[in-house]
């Protein structure tokens, strides 16, 4: 049997289009025999990066060494479909308690059940609260060779220096042009133009969009959301307070979703600004709408907290 280290880098089969550097640079990891016990993934929301998580957990599952990996047909990659015991993924909005990764921290120090490794995916890594983050910290503190962590983070700030130094760290950026039309070509064709419009305005996150493809309802509040927002950088002070006010009457989960949007049409512009001044007035326009879901999140003031934002934009 040949052993993973001497794997070909085209042996590996990844499900994830695009991002072919961060690829090149886990494939080599994998090749070299030396792969880190702990990767962070970082990089802007909804790019792929949870998506590469799992193709690679996948790569590492897979049994086979003859074939292309992940193979599809050993043991592991049927069982990956239904639920693997050794993969074990925490992909969720809002905070990753204790508990949770008191039960990762159980199923670790288990015997792997199929599988030569073990292998957790926790996606936003950012989410760990305290109690969560340091007893994640003594599971990478004892690390086994069999045991791989793969987190992903949209705000490296917010997770803890101990963890991240422990961690191999990864930056994922935008999708190319060249990615991005691959993926239209295969999952497009034949939508409306209501949804060939979403496609536009995913901004180049191929994770963005595939929610869009998913989810039509998602795509139709996503398409009001920057509507509403195009509707601002345009209207005068009263329109704009009507708009305040409108929006603060919403659920909290509309809410999440327009400030989801609003902030990453801020992020893009900011990577695209063509000056200083742009980038400058693009980046406190991101931060004003960062600020305003902390401080909803802080329950302050719902109206109040919209009004600042409105006319910070
Ligand atoms: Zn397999």
């Amino acid at each position: 049997m040949r052993k993973k280290s001497a794997l070909k880098t085209e042996d590996l089969v990844w499900s994830t289009i695009g991002h072919e550097f961060q690829k090149l640079v886990l494939e080599k990891s994998l090749k070299s025999g030396r792969l880190p016990h702990a990767w962070i993934f970082s990089g802007s929301r909804n790019v792929g990066k949870t998506s590469l998580a799992l193709d690679f957990a996948k790569i590492l599952l897979c049994n086979s060494f003859e074939r292309s990996r992940p193979c599809g047909d050993c043991n592991n990659c049927r069982s990956v479909k239904g639920g693997h015991p050794d993969m074990i993924v925490v992909d969720q909005e809002g905070e990753i308690t204790v508990d949770q990764i008191r039960r990762l921290q159980r199923q670790f120090v288990l015997k792997s059940f199929m599988a030569n490794a073990k292998v957790a995916v926790i996606s936003s890594a950012e989410n760990l609260n305290q109690e969560a983050a340091n007893a994640f910290l003594k599971l990478l503190e004892e690390p086994t060779s069999k045991t791989h962590f793969i987190l992903t983070t949209s705000n490296l700030d917010r997770i803890l220096p101990t963890v991240l130094s422990r961690c191999q760290k990864l930056f994922f950026g935008l999708s190319g042009a060249s990615d991005f039309a691959r993926f239209s070509t295969a999952h497009v064709e034949g939508r409306d133009s209501a949804m060939q419009g979403a496609v536009a305005m995913s901004y180049g996150r191929l994770g963005l969009l595939r929610r869009l493809m998913i989810h039509p309802e998602f795509a139709e509040q996503w398409i009001a959301s920057l509507a509403l927002l195009r509707q601002l950088l345009s209207c005068d002070l009263s329109e704009k307070l009507k708009i305040s006010q409108e929006l603060a009457g919403r659920e909290g989960e509309e809410i999440d979703l327009v400030l989801f949007s609003w902030l990453l049409a801020a992020e893009t512009r900011l990577l695209a600004s063509q000056s200083n001044a742009e980038a400058v007035r693009e980046g406190e326009r991101a931060k004003a709408v960062w600020e305003a879901a902390e401080h909803l999140r802080l329950n302050l003031n719902t109206r109040l907290v919209f009004d600042n934002l409105v006319l910070q934009i």
